[in-house]
């Protein structure tokens, strides 16, 4: 079958990898030079199988008023005129309850568990050099109310088959040394050894390498614009280096998949959640953590790359522009450097302290600490969009959210098996646009 896949981050290349291996005739069309330019460059880097949780929680609910008086709250919400701004919030709302809220989990946790068995195939099959590690995570709370709730979703995912540890703070400490210095603050955490990190850029420029290898086709630097339909079927992809035919058309679009498929009528629940993210590129080895961790009272995740540390946080829902706010960047490397004072960063002020965006070539020579916004492309329930629309050929992937990089292998298997109308190993009714 001909299939014209519709984006080039880490969700389009891994779709574009896994049916190519199928044998499919694949054509990946991104706007880039390469690809995983946009939300999938400079994430978090965490591989997080088993942290799923969605962020629709009923737990939230309370939360919602002192978050949106604080400005510096790691949710923050800037309210917009645009309707479909208001119905993804009012979306949100209704998700916040604890069936969904754990209907999610499992359906999540599914999904996580394939990505997880996917990543360690492709791992040991392509050589893929992407600071790939196998250090576990590690969740810190600084108040007994947050860990209590922590404990009662680590005992619920522990009937799902996940193996997680509730620690005392000096546990976390002992786990990880480099959290000494705000070890007095933290009451506890989870620890999931099972837990991955890696560089998503990396990976996903890499994984396209190995999908053309199968066979697929990379049109970089193209411009998609819309579709040609006819009836409820579309006939070819129209972009800015012509039409594209192709039997089957699989939209990988990330938060541009809103507009760009509104536009045919296909309405899908998925709207950005700005982030940033710090790169620092010589991390002090004594200072920096080995396990990731993630600070569960500022919401800031930290991974090891390699001698590089990743530092990644702040959800905005402040519209559709990726322009940065100089201000969340700033709390961001405050709220770094004061949980991790000997990695290494520098010192506040100094030309090192502000940089180039993370990825650009004097960025990762100037040794500065480089900066970088991402948009999240986040539906209401944090499910991801994976499967069919009402045009006969016309397929979904995207709507990750948070956690595209960890369900990314899992969600391009889905989708092949749905294309192919093979028997799924998980509930692909739980990831359905029609849900
Ligand atoms: C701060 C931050 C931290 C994160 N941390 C983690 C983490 O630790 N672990 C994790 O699993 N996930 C993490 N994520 C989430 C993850 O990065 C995303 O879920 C994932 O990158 C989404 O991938 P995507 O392919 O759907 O979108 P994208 O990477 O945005 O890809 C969409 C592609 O479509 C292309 N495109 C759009 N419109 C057009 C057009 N008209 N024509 C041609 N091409 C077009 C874009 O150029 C882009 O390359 C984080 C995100 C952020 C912002």
């Amino acid at each position: 079958m001909r299939v014209c896949v519709l984006g080039g981050g880490v969700i389009g290349v891994t779709t574009a990898y896994a049916l190519a291996r199928e044998g499919h005739e694949v054509t990946l069309v991104e706007r880039h030079a390469d690809v995983a330019r946009e939300t999938s460059h400079a994430n978090g880097g965490q591989l997080s199988y088993a942290y799923v949780a969605p962020l629709a929680d009923p737990g939230v609910l309370a939360k919602l008023p002192r978050m949106l008086m604080s400005r510096d709250a790691a949710l923050r919400f800037v309210p917009q005129l645009d309707l479909h701004q208001w119905r993804w919030c009012l979306a949100f709302l209704r998700a916040c309850t604890r069936a969904r809220s754990r209907q999610s989990t499992a359906a999540l946790l599914a999904l996580g568990f394939l990505s997880q068995r996917l990543m360690h195939e492709v791992v040991a099959r392509e050589a893929l050099d992407f600071d790939y590690v196998r250090n576990g995570k590690l969740v810190v709370y600084r108040d007994g109310e947050a860990l209590e709730g922590a404990r009662r979703q680590a005992g619920f995912q522990a009937t799902l088959g996940c193996e997680q540890h509730v620690l005392d703070g000096a546990a976390c400490v002992a786990l990880e040394p480099a959290l000494a210095s705000i070890g007095e603050q933290i009451v506890g955490g989870i620890h999931t050894p099972g837990e991955e990190a890696g560089d998503c850029d990396r990976f996903t420029r890499g994984l396209a390498l190995a999908a053309k290898r199968e066979g697929a086709h990379l049109e970089l630097a193209t411009e998609f614009t819309g579709l040609r339909t006819k009836g409820l079927r579309v006939l070819a992809a129209q972009t800015s280096a012509g039409n594209i035919e192709a039997d089957a058309f699989v939209v990988c679009l990330g938060f541009q998949s809103q507009p760009m498929l509104a536009a045919l009528g296909v309405h899908v629940p998925v709207y950005p959640l700005k982030g940033y993210s710090l790169t620092l590129p010589h991390a002090n080895a004594q200072g920096a953590p080995r396990v990731s961790v993630t600070d569960a009272h500022h919401k800031v995740v930290y991974a090891p790359l390699g001698e590089r540390l990743r530092i990644a946080g702040m959800v905005d829902l402040a519209g559709m522009s990726a322009h940065a706010d100089e201000a969340r960047i700033a709390l961001l490397t405050r709220q770094a450097r004061e949980t991790f004072p000997e990695a290494g960063f520098p010192e506040a002020g100094s030309p090192e302290a502000g940089s180039p965006e993370a990825g650009s070539p004097e960025a990762a020579d100037s040794g500065a600490l480089q900066t970088w916004t991402g948009m999240r492309p986040a539906t209401p329930d944090s499910k991801p969009l994976i499967g069919a629309t009402h045009f006969r050929n016309l397929w979904l992937n995207t709507g990750h959210g948070a956690l595209g990089f960890t369900l990314a292998l899992g969600s391009a298997q889905l989708l092949a098996d749905l294309l192919a109308g093979r028997e799924l190993s998980i509930d692909g009714d739980a990831f359905a646009a029609s849900r």
